[in-house]
């Protein structure tokens, strides 16, 4: 990470230094020197018992990116300041993480800190003085209820608020699903414990105390919801599409089961989902109603019952169907648990022994993939065959992939690097690859909504990916996964950098994937998430031909040809025209001009609501 000069006055760029961090329970040291030679000279530390805030930094003043800062005391108990810039926010992340960690018991903690800084004298946050009282409240919970002497009270008005609005507060959180803790230091959930947060700095796990038993750890931070929010009731399926519903209770197959849904064309707007089987004239279906709203703020579905929260109502129509084509019933499974970001908050080496090794799944670029368990979790383990790609460059990379969750990616647990070859251990998906998937169900998928359900799951997938701005390079059919209730995953996603294969590596190579490649990939080996967009457009072609090659028999020359030409390939036969014009978007010949992910999918919804 970079440093910034403490005894400048001025903020030049070359007030910042490339330092090499160590924490160690104690301190937190900083090096020089070359990383590669391991010749490092001590620059400065800091004690972590004399840490009286650990905070990010508005980045504003610095025009840098994720700056944080250290807040301690000298031996003369004079206050300093360390800046450091980390290179991405989830490296940031994680060292706010340790540090607050290590220094969570100090008594000198203050619940105050300044957010901008001293610059031309005053406070860039609160345009104080050297020895103005620091103006913004903390962001993380900090146990203790009287200030300790001997260091700054915080003033008693602070420039932006009232003081109870300022001081951080109690988060209290339920647990949707039981959570069985594999690593040291976390902690095992059960559906509906109580629980408080008490470090929410890294994305997706969060250190929490059970209210009722006091344990404490760490546990998956979407195993849990706000306590209130509808995330907590089995029947609410969030941004769920209208697909996505009418899936599940078909296969559920039980009068009056229901879900409730963000409703995919009104923000704000809810939706409910019935199944009956006693429709008149009609075969069972699935019916969707508008839950409403009158003037004074209570929900409706019918004129007969009105109710100032959604869970009332719900639970009102499930006495009584009152105006609804059925009472309400819930459904008997609930929501399945989601995966977790790794399998532990500081694990993800992964001991082979602990692997339980089932049947071969398939083989591709890299070798072999193995069904696996791993305790009662179902997982994949990729067996990376040696010399097919370069391991310590991937190793060091997985480590942000873990921390990629999306219900339509294909988690990456962890990976078994210490011995070779070096294994890859991810989320296990039943029904294997999109491509077969297709190829063998091609009779029951055609002309049916659920090919734009499958568009539509990817395009989720890959907007997550690009609002991460975490390039696929090799998005396509081959390279998702189909799993139960038929849900589709991206996968592979960044693996392309790490093939050490000239065939596969450049554009003229025999195994480079010339047929999903944007122009600007094919010239200039051009790749962005809008090359992502290109290759989605082909994955579109793919589903909606049920898994048939692009450009057919057409060699890779011939193809690139063609693309240059600006020709794009045909409207497959059960594609509608507002389907192709998507695609067609997509191969928009100029990157820039292209639509992102985001703009797509809601191109989708607005197609599956009509
Ligand atoms: P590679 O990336 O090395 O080319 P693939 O990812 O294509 O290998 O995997 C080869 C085959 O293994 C796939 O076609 C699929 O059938 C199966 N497979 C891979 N990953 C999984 C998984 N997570 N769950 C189920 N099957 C998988
Ligand atoms: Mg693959």
């Amino acid at each position: 990470m970079t440093k910034r000069s403490q005894n400048k006055r001025s903020f030049t760029p070359t007030n910042w230094k490339e330092r090499w961090f160590v924490l160690s329970p104690e301190n937190l040291i900083y090096f020089d020197g070359d990383r590669q030679s391991g010749r490092r000279k001590e620059r400065g530390r800091v004690e972590l018992s004399r840490v009286v805030a650990v905070e990010c930094v508005n980045s504003v003043v610095f025009q840098r990116d994720y700056v944080f800062q250290l807040c301690y005391l000298s031996e003369e108990k004079e206050q300093y300041v360390l800046y450091i810039a980390a290179v991405s926010g989830y490296e940031r992340d994680e060292w706010l993480g340790y540090l607050r960690r290590l220094v969570a018991a100090n008594e000198c903690l203050s619940d105050w800190y300044h957010e901008g800084a001293f610059i031309r004298n005053q406070w860039s946050c609160c345009k104080g003085g050297k020895d103005v009282a620091a103006c913004t409240a903390v962001t993380w919970t900090i146990n203790h209820n009287n200030n300790p002497p001997g260091h700054p009270t915080p003033s008693p008005t602070p420039p932006n608020g009232p003081l109870s609005d300022m001081m951080p507060h109690r988060k209290v959180v339920v647990a949707l699903y039981d959570y069985n803790a594999t690593t040291v230091g976390d902690m095992s959930l059960r559906k509906h414990d109580e629980l408080e947060v008490l470090d929410d700095t890294q994305e997706h796990w969060w250190k929490m105390r059970n209210i009722k038993t006091k344990e404490e750890g760490f546990a998956p931070s979407n195993y849990v919801r706000d306590q209130g929010s509808l995330q907590q009731y089995d029947w609410y399926l969030g941004d769920a599409t209208r697909h996505r519903a009418e899936v599940l209770l078909m296969n559920q197959e039980r009068e009056g089961g229901f879900v409730v849904r963000n409703s995919t064309t009104n923000s704000g707007i809810y939706t409910l989902s019935v199944f009956s089987k006693h429709l008149p004239r009609s075969r069972p279906q699935v019916k969707h109603y508008h839950i409403k709203k009158d003037q004074e703020g209570n929900y409706y579905l019918s004129h007969h019952i009105k109710c100032p929260t959604i869970p009332e109502l719900i639970y009102r129509h499930q006495l009584n169907p009152a105006g609804l084509c059925t009472r309400l019933r819930p459904i008997s499974q609930g929501r399945e648990a989601p995966t977790t970001a790794g399998l532990g908050h500081d694990k993800w080496e992964i001991d082979p022994s602990q692997l339980n090794l089932m049947e071969e799944l398939g083989s591709g670029q890299f070798g072999v993939v193995r069904h696996g368990k791993l305790g009662s979790l179902h997982v994949a383990v990729k067996m990376m065959k040696e010399g097919t790609m370069s391991e310590d460059e991937f190793i060091e990379e997985a480590k942000v992939m873990r921390q990629l969750r999306h219900q339509n990616l294909v988690q990456l647990y962890g990976v078994c690097s210490k011995r070779r070859p070096i294994y890859i251990v991810t989320e296990y998906l039943c029904h294997g690859s999109l491509l077969n998937y297709l190829r063998d169900n091609e009779r029951t998928l055609l002309n049916n909504t659920a090919v734009l359900d499958m568009c539509s799951q990817v395009c989720a997938g890959m907007e997550y990916l690009e609002k991460k701005k975490f390039i696929h390079r090799d998005l396509a059919a081959r390279n998702c996964l189909v799993g139960a209730n038929s849900e589709i995953k991206v996968g592979d996603f960044g693996l392309a950098r790490y093939v050490v294969d000239d065939e596969y590596n450049s554009s003229g190579g025999a195994k480079f994937p010339i047929k999903w490649a944007a122009p600007e990939v094919l010239n200039f080996m051009r790749f962005s998430s809008k090359s992502d967009v290109w290759a989605f457009g082909v994955l579109m072609w793919e589903v909606y031909t049920c898994g048939k090659m692009p450009y057919g028999r057409m060699r890779n020359p011939e193809v690139v040809e063609m693309v240059q030409s600006g020709r794009v390939l045909e409207q497959p036969r059960y594609c509608p025209d507002d389907v192709y014009s998507i695609m067609q978007h997509c191969w928009t010949p100029v990157a820039e001009s292209r639509p992102s992910f985001s703009e797509i999918l809601i191109q989708f919804m607005n197609i599956a609501d009509e």
